[in-house]
This record gives structure tokens, C-alpha cells and sequence, in this order.
């Protein structure tokens, strides 16, 4: 026991008068901060990097779905920026995936109380005749409404699918409330619905409908498919409860434009020692593209490229590679991950960590290492908490793009940052610059730079870890 433990076990003991409980659960000291790695945490609060990337990324290329010709002048604009930022062996590596592209999106309440609807459609989503759909309305207030549907109940019909979402500050909502738009299409169409409409999968009531991929697998016909703002499926909500039979004309155009190419952008920080293996981290460089995706996710980029940068120029190489990696196409289907993981899997990684959770204050980081590096957890809790970032327990290594190369056993280390405001703005025209706030911003990137200063250079040997299976 340290003197500090001690001290802190008389003190709880002379308040509880149990002495041998008190010291069997006094809390260990916390690994002391490493002096450099104190500085270099500290001066990224002052980052501009991170909020330029966002920016520049924003205004000089804008929209960029996934395939797409926006999403290739990311990639152009990418290595341009990463190179001037000073990384090394920055390069391009294109793959092909399968594109869709929304179209003409509208529609309207023709029957009982004629009312316009603002809606977008979901990604995979088929399209209406050219003349548009004209069909009646069947209302599920949530997704298990629609689970019981009977089979072919709603045949010729719009479903319509509601669902509520709170904000929480770890997402956890989101997988709750999401099922309406990741599986419930294609549910609907296997009831025989002609198309389906549901609540955005959102936390805001302003009328922007959020988009997001849907996925109808082989054998479903994939039905036209969109999402309503908030205040539009409440007003449908509100018309059901009259009584009288809903029809609604949808007209929705998108289509698949064929295979195109799409690619991730790699920069690298040289370790000094190949051996030590890889630390991949990074965010998603695709957006949707109804904005400039500013927090989903030219935050992530940024973020992890700006600290990526601080260790660059800290004026001594990391002992691990630091490899930076902005993927391709993360929000139509993780086809920038699965490509990552097929090139660079034999290669040796030893910690993954993503940043996709928009550009608010990390509160809790988590940590999946292998017992030789379990001290490595314990200096990031003491390197973190003066950003005001708690220890969680749950297993890392979340993210999309880093699941490919997680699945070969990897560790983690996942930083979180707050949801409480992601999903107002979350895949809508709202996902915009002046959602990003500079100072939560350099917070991450503060958080950012402790980690990999401290991971990159960890003594310890960092294998492969086993994860529980998920639920
Ligand atoms: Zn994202
Ligand atoms: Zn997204």
C-alpha cells in the first residue's frame, strides 16, 4: 500500500470505524502522469488543426456520399491536406461498391385532411412509379406493432412505422429506436406493403427528416422507403386518432447507379520500431448527402488526424506507427472498413480506435487490452481525468470501419464522446459547420493526443485480446 492509499484508508476508516473494510476497499493510486505526456495533453486544448480539417473539409468539398463524385473530391482533398500536414507514405486506395442515389422525394396526406410531408429517403430504398404512389396508410406506433402484423395484412399499403427516441449521452438509444429504419422496411415488405414511411430515427422536432441506410436482403423486394420529420409523423399520428382512413401519394426516385469506385485515404506517423505493430485509428471521410456532414464525420477525421499530428511534431517518432486512416462509403454499409481489413490485416495492428460519434466532449474512454498492457489502461485514466473523462468497463472497440480488423482479435480503446446532442442533427441538412463547437472539439483532440502518446509509446508488449461475444 502506498502512503497516499494509506492516508486515504485511515481517513475512511476513522469516519466508518471499520478499519479492515475500509482498507479492503480504499482505491489504489492512480498511475502517475507522465510529464510529456501531461504537455502534450495540454497543448492540444489549443488545437486549430482539428476545426480546420472540419472546415476546410466542409466548405471546399461539401456533400459526399459514398461513390460518388463528391466522395472522390474528398479523397483528392484528403491526400492534399494530410500531405501539407506533414504525414508520411499519404496515399489513396480505391475499391468498387455498389452506389444508390436518391432522386425526386415528396409527398403528401391526399385523404382525410389534404397536408404536405416532408420526408427523405432511406438509402437501398426502391422507387415509386414516376407518377408517384397513391395507397392507404396503415399506422404502427413502434416497431413491435409492426412485428405483429400478420403476413400479408398489408398488402397494397403504406406502413407507417413510429418510434421514440430519448438522448442518452452513450447512443444507446439509437440502437433501440433503429430498428424501425434498419429492419423495418424490409419487414414491411414482407407483409406485402407497396411502401413504407417511418418517424426519423432522431432526437430533434425540427422538420428535417434524417437519413440512413436501409438493407432489404436477397429475396425481398425492396420497397420505397423514407423517413419523416418529426413533426410530420406526428401529425400523422395525430390524423390516425380520428379514425378515418389515412391515404397518402409518395413519389420517390432514387435508383442504383451500378458499382463505382469509392477508396480510404491512409497517412501514417513512422514508429521506430516495426516491431511493436500498428496503432490504426480514425474516422469515416463518406457522408450523407443532404449537408456537409460536419459532425458525421468530418469531426472524426479531424479529430484523430489533428492529434496524429501533435505526436508528428513533438519532435521524437512514437515507438508504434500511429496510421491514420479516413474510410470510404462507413454510412452506406462499411464497405471502407471490410476493404481496409482485406489489404492491411496481415499486417501487424495492436490497438484500433475510431472516432464517429460527432464532435461533443469526451466523457468515459474504455479499454479492451491484453493483461501485459493493462497498465496501459491505468495511465490513460490518470492522463484523462483532468479532461473530465471517466473509466468505463465496458469492452472496446466499437466503430464500423475498425470491426473488420477488431474481429482478428485487436485491442481497443474506445473514447465517448456525448450523445446528448448527436442525434438532433444526425444524417440531416442540419449536419452542418456551425453544429461543431470549437471548444468540445479541442477537448477531443486533447483526449485524442494523451492516448496515442501514451498507447504509441507503451513499453508493453500489446497482443491479442479475446472479446465476450456480444449479445
Ligand atoms: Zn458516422
Ligand atoms: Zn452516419
Amino acid at each position: 500500500m502506498t502512503k497516499r492509499t494509506l492516508i486515504a484508508a485511515l481517513a475512511v476508516s476513522a469516519v466508518l470505524s471499520i478499519p479492515a473494510l475500509a482498507q479492503r476497499t480504499a482505491p489504489p493510486a492512480p498511475a502517475p502522469v507522465d510529464a510529456k505526456v501531461a504537455a502534450l495533453r495540454d497543448a492540444a486544448l489549443k488545437d486549430d488543426v482539428a476545426y480546420d480539417i472540419v472546415e476546410g473539409l466542409t466548405t471546399e468539398v461539401g456533400a459526399r456520399l459514398a461513390g460518388t463524385e463528391g466522395e472522390a473530391r474528398a479523397r483528392v482533398w484528403a491526400v492534399a491536406k494530410l500531405k501539407a500536414l506533414g504525414f508520411k507514405n499519404v496515399r489513396a486506395e480505391p475499391y468498387r461498391m455498389p452506389v444508390w442515389v436518391r432522386g425526386e422525394e415528396r409527398a403528401e396526406i391526399v385523404a382525410p385532411f389534404p397536408q404536405k410531408l416532408a420526408l427523405t429517403a432511406l438509402g437501398n430504398s426502391g422507387a415509386t412509379p414516376a407518377e408517384g404512389l397513391t395507397a392507404e396508410v396503415v399506422v404502427f406506433p413502434t416497431y413491435g406493432d409492426l412485428v405483429a402484423a400478420p403476413a400479408g395484412s398489408l398488402t397494397g399499403k403504406i406502413a407507417y412505422v413510429g418510434n421514440t427516441m430519448a438522448p442518452t449521452q452513450d447512443g444507446s438509444s439509437y440502437g433501440a429506436a433503429g430498428a424501425a429504419r434498419f429492419v423495418g422496411p424490409a419487414l414491411a415488405a414482407s407483409k406485402g406493403a407497396a411502401a413504407i414511411v417511418i418517424r426519423s430515427i432522431g432526437t430533434d422536432t425540427n422538420r428535417l427528416p434524417h437519413a440512413g441506410n436501409t438493407n432489404f436482403p436477397a429475396g425481398t423486394t425492396a420497397i420505397p422507403a423514407a423517413a419523416l420529420s418529426a413533426p410530420d409523423a406526428t401529425l400523422i399520428e395525430a390524423m390516425a386518432k380520428r379514425g378515418k382512413p389515412i391515404r397518402m401519394k409518395l413519389l420517390l426516385t432514387p435508383r442504383h447507379i451500378g458499382e463505382q469506385e469509392s477508396g480510404n485515404v491512409i497517412a501514417e506517423v513512422p514508429g521506430s520500431d516495426p516491431k511493436a505493430g500498428i496503432v490504426l485509428i480514425g474516422g469515416h471521410l463518406d457522408s450523407w448527402d443532404l449537408a456537409t456532414g460536419a459532425i458525421d464525420d468530418a469531426s472524426g477525421v479531424a479529430i484523430t488526424a489533428a492529434a496524429a499530428k501533435r505526436i508528428l511534431d513533438s519532435g521524437k517518432r512514437p515507438r508504434r506507427t500511429i496510421r491514420v486512416v479516413w474510410w470510404g462509403s462507413e454510412e452506406v454499409g462499411g464497405f471502407g472498413g471490410r476493404d481496409y481489413a482485406a489489404k492491411h490485416g496481415s499486417e501487424r495492428h495492436v490497438v484500433a480506435a475510431e472516432s464517429d460519434f460527432g464532435a461533443d466532449r469526451v466523457w468515459r474512454f474504455e479499454t479492451t487490452l491484453p493483461d501485459s498492457a493493462k497498465p496501459v489502461a491505468d495511465r490513460l485514466a490518470s492522463a484523462l481525468a483532468p479532461l473530465g473523462i471517466v473509466r468505463g468497463t465496458a469492452q472496446a472497440g466499437d466503430g464500423a470501419d475498425i470491426a473488420p480488423i477488431v474481429a482478428l482479435g485487436v485491442a481497443g480503446v474506445d473514447l465517448n464522446q456525448s450523445g446528448l446532442r448527436y442525434f438532433d442533427t444526425h444524417h440531416t441538412a442540419d449536419d452542418t459547420l456551425d453544429r461543431v463547437d470549437p471548444e468540445q472539439l479541442r477537448q477531443n483532440v486533447a483526449a485524442w493526443t494523451a492516448m496515442l502518446a501514451i498507447v504509441a509509446n507503451a513499453p508493453e508488449e500489446i497482443g491479442p485480446v479475446q472479446r465476450a461475444q456480444k449479445p
